[in-house]
């Protein structure tokens, strides 16, 4: 392929950084290298969107043809700040994109929030997700859980939680995971919210797959529906009410598993190490503040998942927002204070924070891509731009390539048609090593 006149960096393989990448790849004056710190592309897709939910998992096959272009370039385990920094990024490319996502939790800030058995929903989600990094997690001996949170997170921890182990055993999920969900014996599964089901953050599609769950028994607390009115709410607010309404009204014969959703309410402390007991405060609102009524009660539970919220962290050298949690920016060019820096963007969860779905992306990249193209049209390509791949190879580092992702997919497409499954996430890192290096010069690149 003959030199492009522009060289655009993309940080991060994720949805964000795929559909920015997307949008660039239809200029024929623009080559694209997308890094990720792991071998795999497509972040959050792989593992964040819950494995059952697989129409979902199937926008990564449309984003996957981003790569068919010869302009576009995968460069898999490397982590900014130690392989490569910010300053050889912008020396190697015409801009540079930060999609780094959100990789933090919030946390409840309450005591016992540290004990064993008290946990993020991101590293469950990780654990389910066959993610590399994630800890394994047992449910040996946990009856009642409880997911503190009303947004799609919860649901999903909650459904994974609930939901008839054989079900989700045509997923991609790694079988150590899936026996332990077989193993387990949970009763009840408890979603806690600080504030009414006409605030919850679900989207209604989510939250009655949920509700509909076979073989489950759903409750809601009565007095939560106290004070609603349904007229004044809006359309996906008011469809939610309308869910949680009829599933607490649906008698469920011989339930599996119960299922409660507990309002107006927020944890205050976590009692014991493993966590036996929740204690929850009942709230109020006090112009628009949630405040607690000083009234508790106990819940008997040996795992809480926090799924409350992500927070982006920030990237060695590049600008961060501490109190909101983004790259500061205008439109996807990067602020430093009241400046520009010039050719660094962002897209994504670090740019808006951890809000949207999947979708919310594209729009979102595509804002971000035009300041791209507006810019290199008017400062040009760099003069001095170097080859930061061959400076790389020079100081004997490779990063991973498509092609060695490619093996990654077709060794979890056999492992799946061991367990008569279309595929089986490959999760251990050594695994994923042997993978990589197959067919690579060089020696082991270090996982971290
Ligand atoms: P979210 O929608 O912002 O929900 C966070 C929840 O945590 C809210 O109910 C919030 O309550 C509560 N919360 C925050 N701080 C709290 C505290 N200190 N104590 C108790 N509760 C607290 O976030 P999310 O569920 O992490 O989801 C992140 C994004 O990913 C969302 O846009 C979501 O739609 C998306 N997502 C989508 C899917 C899907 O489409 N299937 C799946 C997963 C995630 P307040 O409202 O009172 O602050």
């Amino acid at each position: 392929m003959p030199e492009p006149r522009f060289r655009v960096a993309i940080v991060g393989a994720g949805p964000s950084g795929l559909f920015a990448a997307q949008f660039l790849s239809a200029r024929d004056d623009v080559a694209v290298d997308i890094f990720d710190r792991l071998p795999t592309p497509y972040g959050l897709l792989r593992y964040g969107v819950a494995p059952d939910h697989t129409s979902i998992k199937a926008v990564a096959h449309a984003l996957a043809r981003v790569f068919d272009a010869p302009s576009v370039r995968f460069l898999g385990m490397v982590h900014f700040g130690r392989d490569v920094t910010r300053d050889e990024l912008l020396t190697g490319y015409d801009a540079v994109i930060y999609a780094v996502g959100a990789s933090e939790d919030l946390r409840m800030g309450v005591p016992g929030e540290d004990a064993v058995g008290s946990r993020s929903a991101r590293e469950f989600v990780a654990w389910y997700s066959g993610h590399p990094d994630a800890e394994p997690q047992s449910l040996d001996g946990v009856r009642q859980a409880v997911a503190v949170g009303v947004g799609n997170v919860a649901v999903d921890v909650a459904r994974i939680l609930v939901k008839e182990p054989l079900a989700l055993a045509v997923t991609d999920m790694p079988e150590d995971v899936l026996g332990e969900l077989r193993r387990a014996r949970l009763t009840d599964v408890w979603v806690v919210g600080r504030r009414g089901p006409q605030h919850a953050s679900f989207t209604t599609t989510e939250l009655r797959e949920l509700c509909r769950t076979p073989g489950v028994a759903v409750s809601v607390d009565p007095e939560a529906f106290d004070d609603i009115d349904d007229d004044a709410l809006d359309r996906r607010t008011r469809a939610n009410v309308a869910v949680l309404r009829e599933a607490s009204g649906t008698e469920v014969a011989d339930p599996r598993m119960r299922l409660h959703f507990l309002f107006w309410r927020r944890p205050v402390e976590l009692r014991g190490d493993p966590v036996r007991e929740l204690v929850l405060e009942r709230t109020r609102l006090d112009d628009g503040r949630v405040l607690g009524t000083g009234e508790t009660e106990t819940l008997e539970v040996e795992l809480v998942l926090r799924a409350i919220g992500y927070r982006a962290v920030r990237l060695p050298g590049v600008a961060f927002d501490e109190k909101l949690g983004v790259i500061p920016s205008e439109h996807g060019r990067v602020l430093d204070g009241a400046t520009v820096a010039p050719r660094e963007y962002v897209v994504g969860w670090i740019k808006r924070g951890p809000i949207g779905v999947i979708g919310t992306n594209k729009s979102d990249a595509r804002e971000t891509v035009e300041q791209v193209l507006a810019d290199l049209a008017e400062l040009g390509p760099r003069a001095d731009r170097v080859d930061l791949v061959d400076a790389l190879a020079a100081r004997g580092f490779v990063p991973s390539s498509y092609d060695d992702w490619r093996r990654i997919e077709a060794a979890e497409a056999n492992r799946g048609a061991s367990y008569a499954r279309e595929r089986m996430k490959i999760e251990a890192w050594h695994e994923l090593l042997d993978l990589v290096q197959a067919e690579r010069p060089g020696g082991p690149i270090p996982p971290g």
